[in-house]
């Protein structure tokens, strides 16, 4: 077996305790993560915050390292993919896709300017707002994405200034050290610590005394145990929360113009995306048309281990979310959804559960209503589009949203009126890039990442005033 190993002040940390990592294709044990112990954590945080000052001096050596850690990503993304396929499931394409748009987001950033105003510079005086770096930071990632939503973290805090602690989910933290492991050569020690370990290292990392914010993307119970634990000494913290993302058709959108792209949305990734098509709303006079467009689109997804090329959709990432999304389907077909592909586990090892389209779903359903996570696409009939609107908009999520019709200008109008973070025409998750804010209203989240917004999160503003020159 591979030794994967901690980076802290630079340097791999030898690891006391150890803990699996299952592969859910097979549901065997694949590896072992070090179990960072409470003084390595403390160490960590040192280092951490012993290379924070010089490096918030250095803007010129912090763009070359994003830049050269772009690279560097770009020069292993093999063995990062097969990584994460092999620790996450996903097809080996979409695992190289994850890891290649790591690289794009850190040479996004590493030319990003800096926020910086000279408000006043005159007879009077001068004055002049900069950003500064907040101290430590420290990151926590879920495991649907663990390399790029880490680098959504890394790549801002590191251009402000900041030095980080990250830490991957305990089912996906192989790549993650890896990675940690790579950027040794280009980061300066302490610069980036990667540590890994079970479910309370997240909680001990938000109560340390030493980082100034957590940032941190994961479920929204998970996200108020985080916000609580911030508020004891007030660090700042980004949440990057669930979702429960409405598609709506609107009645004169065609099924064989849409189903796929809508199929896609729904099922990249097995379900777990956070912006993944969670739900869809389609005109009830057009509800049959719209299940048997999806489900010859869904049933035709080849599943399988993501290591095959063949395949489109990998198992389900661990065993609670299976049993979860097995669940929450039993319960729509106990509540009269018919089940119109898929509906079950598949038969065999691993984690696998069928591409299933529920028809006849409804509000209420707790398959609707909460964030699935997996390969589920309930269906919605509604009688006007606005009745669509008002029940996307009650939900307690508000991650992102899209509306489809061949008439933009229309669609639009309805679009604006939903309650999210992102809404997108004709597309869905269309604007999840590094140069726009992705975040949500409500449950999903407070803060926004990607752009110069996520970059903001990772600094505090300072005014600086003199005054006129003589
Ligand atoms: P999770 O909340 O179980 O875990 C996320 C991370 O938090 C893991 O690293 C975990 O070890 C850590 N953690 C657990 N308990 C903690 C605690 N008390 N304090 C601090 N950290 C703790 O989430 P998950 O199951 O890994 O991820 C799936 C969820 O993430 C879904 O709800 C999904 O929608 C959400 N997500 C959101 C976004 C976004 O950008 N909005 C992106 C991806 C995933």
């Amino acid at each position: 077996m591979t030794e994967f190993t901690m980076t802290i002040d630079g340097s791999a940390a030898t690891p006391e305790a150890y803990f699996d990592v299952v592969d859910p294709a097979t549901a065997r044990v694949l590896a072992q993560a070090p179990d960072c112990t409470p003084r390595q954590l403390d160490a960590a945080m040192a280092a951490a915050a012993g290379a924070q000052p010089a490096w918030s001096r250095d803007e010129r050596g912090r763009r070359h390292a994003l830049n050269e850690a772009a690279a560097v990503i770009e020069a292993h993304a093999g063995r990062l993919a097969a990584l994460v396929t092999a620790e996450q499931g996903k097809p080996l394409a979409q695992a190289r896709d994850e890891v290649m748009a790591s690289a794009v987001w850190l040479r996004h950033y590493a030319q990003m300017e800096l926020p910086h105003e000279i408000v006043q510079d005159d007879d009077e005086g001068y004055a002049e707002i900069v950003a500064r770096p907040l101290g430590v930071v420290a990151a926590i990632a879920p495991w649907n994405f663990p390399v790029v939503l880490a680098v959504w973290k890394i790549a801002p805090a590191l251009l402000a200034g900041n030095t980080v602690v990250l830490k991957p989910s305990p089912y996906t933290p192989l790549a993650t050290l890896h990675l940690g492991e790579l950027l040794r050569t280009c980061l300066p020690a302490g610069v980036l610590n990667v540590i890994s370990g079970r479910d309370p290292l997240g909680a001990s990392m938000t109560a340390h005394p030493v980082p100034r914010k957590i940032s941190f993307t994961g479920s929204t119970a998970t996200g108020r145990r985080v916000a609580v634990a911030a508020a004891g000494d007030l660090k700042r913290v980004t949440l990057e929360l669930g979702g429960n993302d409405p598609a709506i058709v609107l009645p004169d959108a065609e099924p064989e113009e849409f189903a796929a792209s809508l199929v896609r949305s729904a099922f990249v990734n097995s379900g777990q995306v956070c912006f993944a098509v969670k739900r869809i709303y389609v005109p009830a006079e057009r509800h049959d048309a719209w299940v048997q467009a999806l489900t010859v689109h869904a049933a035709a997804l080849r599943v399988g281990a993501g290591h095959d090329d063949q395949v489109e959709m990998g198992p389900l990432s661990n065993r609670a979310q299976l049993d979860r999304v097995t669940a929450l389907v039993d319960d729509a077909r106990a509540r009269g959804a018919l089940v119109a592909t898929g509906g079950a586990p598949l038969a065999g090892e691993g984690y696998f559960y069928a591409p299933t389209v529920l028809a006849g779903a409804a509000d209420g359903m707790p398959v609707v209503d909460e964030e699935q996570f997996g390969p589920v696409l309930p269906v919605v009939a509604y009688r006007n589009p606005g009745d669509a609107v008002a029940a996307a908009n009650a939900s307690a999520y508000g991650l992102t949203a899209s509306v489809w019709s061949p008439d933009t200008d229309r669609a639009a109008g309805l679009a604006r009126s939903l309650d999210c973070g992102q809404v997108s025409l004709n597309a869905h998750g269309a604007g999840v890039r590094p140069d726009l804010p992705f975040g949500g209203s409500k449950a999903s989240g407070i803060g926004r990442e990607n752009g110069r917004w996520g970059l903001e999160e990772f600094t505090q503003l300072q005014v600086f005033t003199r005054p006129p020159k003589a």
